[in-house]
């Protein structure tokens, strides 16, 4: 049987830093074992699933090179899921109820005040055939619950986890089907997984209650439960992922000029014991992965380390990697030289303007600068032109250091800090050079 794992994101957002996560952990996991990685988009939830949404999920994917093999939508799966939602309730262990939310609320009101879970009491499989097909002939329509079975834990090995059980007695039968006859998410999820033969479930820890759950849903459709591996959630450098990360999608951070490969280079390794590497390809990550290496501490996500991450990344970059998302005109060498200086990609745009000016004249040092133009003009113009022109200056005004360099690089660039001025004078170019020390 070929390894499968899925990404079901709900299609009723952008992807952010944990659902990336997710995905990547389900492609790489794939990947490893020569598996399949499926894209499932749950959007049963008609009002608040959209196009957009998933568009932008495919688009993201794309970005971040974790293709899928397959896509399904689960609104194209509806007359499935009523076959085995038939199913279910011919063998008793899906039954209407025909609470309102507000019995149920009362019902749960009281049990608190007497100091008990507030678990549902299962009135509705006390009433009879009879007193359900009055109630229906009356206009009631049901919702309707899956029946759990509350004898024994539900146990499973986790992959991260490990042994792991959940018990059912303390849980509400949950509603797979509301009144108007909408699936909620846990049952279409347990019928694709079983169609679609997934064979591990990666995903969250906050879905470690659902498992036990679903655990018997696919007992009871009767299909042995796949592997489980829930992670520990993300959390931002102060606690709990701040509400601007959180919900921040990958165009934040393609509007940053953050590499795709930086973030999954981060994510792949957060919350794990291997260290964090600044990778170029997916490849590597691939080899790595695996699920012994995680924790079940929260992982923490900072920003500042993806940066920093991304700038490591980016000084390894060849040309080729990123020539179609550089300012037209810069080229191989000026990307040789500027590449040491940028944080990210968007930096690139940055350097280029101080190549190609104008940049603000000097205030300082008009005489130096003059005396610097005239001898850089009597120089021959190649690739020891800059050496030339400080060691003439060196040598003719005792200056040295940041008095002999630091008015030329203000003169040049406009700035204090940069690239190496060896590359960046020759990118320049003579004419622009010359400008630039006279206009002093
Ligand atoms: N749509 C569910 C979610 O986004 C999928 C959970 C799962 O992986 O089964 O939480």
């Amino acid at each position: 049987m070929t390894l499968t794992t899925r990404f079901a994101p709900s299609p009723t957002g952008y992807l952010h830093v944990g659902n990336v996560r997710t995905a990547l952990h389900n492609w790489l996991f794939a990947r490893k074992h020569g598996g399949r990685f499926l894209l499932r988009l749950d959007d049963t939830d008609t009002e608040r699933s959209r196009a957009e949404y998933a568009d932008a999920i495919r688009a993201d994917l794309a970005w971040l090179g974790l293709v899928p093999d397959a896509e399904y939508r689960q609104s194209d799966r509806l007359g499935r899921y009523d076959e085995q939602f038939a199913a279910l309730v011919a063998a008793g262990r899906v039954y209407p109820c025909f609470e309102t939310a507000e019995e149920l609320e009362v019902r749960r009101k009281i049990q608190l005040s007497r100091g008990r879970p507030p678990v549902y009491d299962r009135a509705a499989l006390k009433l009879t055939p009879d007193e359900i097909a009055a109630k229906q002939a009356a206009g009631a329509r049901p919702h309707w619950r899956f029946r759990l079975d509350t004898d024994a834990p539900v146990r499973w090995h986790d992959l991260i986890r490990g042994e792991s059980h959940i018990d059912p007695a303390s849980l509400s039968d949950p509603v797979v089907r509301r009144a108007d006859g909408s699936y909620l998410y846990m049952l279409p999820s347990v019928i694709d997984d079983i169609d679609m033969a997934v064979t591990h479930v990666i995903r969250g820890e906050d879905h470690v209650t659902n498992s036990g759950v679903q655990i018997q849903m696919f007992e009871a459709l009767g299909a042995k439960p796949p592997a489980f591996a829930h992670e520990a959630l993300i959390t931002g450098t102060e606690g709990a992922l701040s509400k601007r990360l959180g919900s921040a999608g990958m165009a934040h951070f393609r509007e940053a000029g953050i590499e795709p490969v930086a973030i999954a280079a981060l994510l792949a390794r957060l919350g794990t014991s291997d260290s964090v590497e600044p990778v170029t390809r997916l490849d590597p990550l691939v080899a790595h992965f695996d699920f012994a290496h995680f924790g079940r501490a929260a992982a923490r996500f900072d920003e500042a380390e993806l940066r920093q991450l991304n700038a490591r990344i980016l000084h390894q970059l060849g040309f080729d990697a990123v020539a179609d998302r550089l300012p037209p005109g810069m080229d191989a060498a000026a990307w040789e030289v500027l590449r040491p200086n940028l944080e990210t990609l968007a930096d690139a745009a940055d350097w280029w303007n101080v190549v190609e000016g104008p940049v603000p004249p000097s205030a300082e040092d008009a005489d130096y600068l003059a005396r610097a133009a005239d001898t850089l003009e009597a120089l021959p113009w190649d690739e020891g032109v800059w050496s030339a022109l400080t060691g003439a200056l060196k040598a003719a005004t005792e200056r040295k250091g940041k008095a002999l360099f630091l008015p030329l690089r203000r003169a040049l660039t406009g700035r204090d800090h940069g690239p190496e001025m060896a590359g960046l004078l020759l990118l320049i170019g003579r004419d622009r050079a010359l400008e630039r020390l006279r206009a002093a």
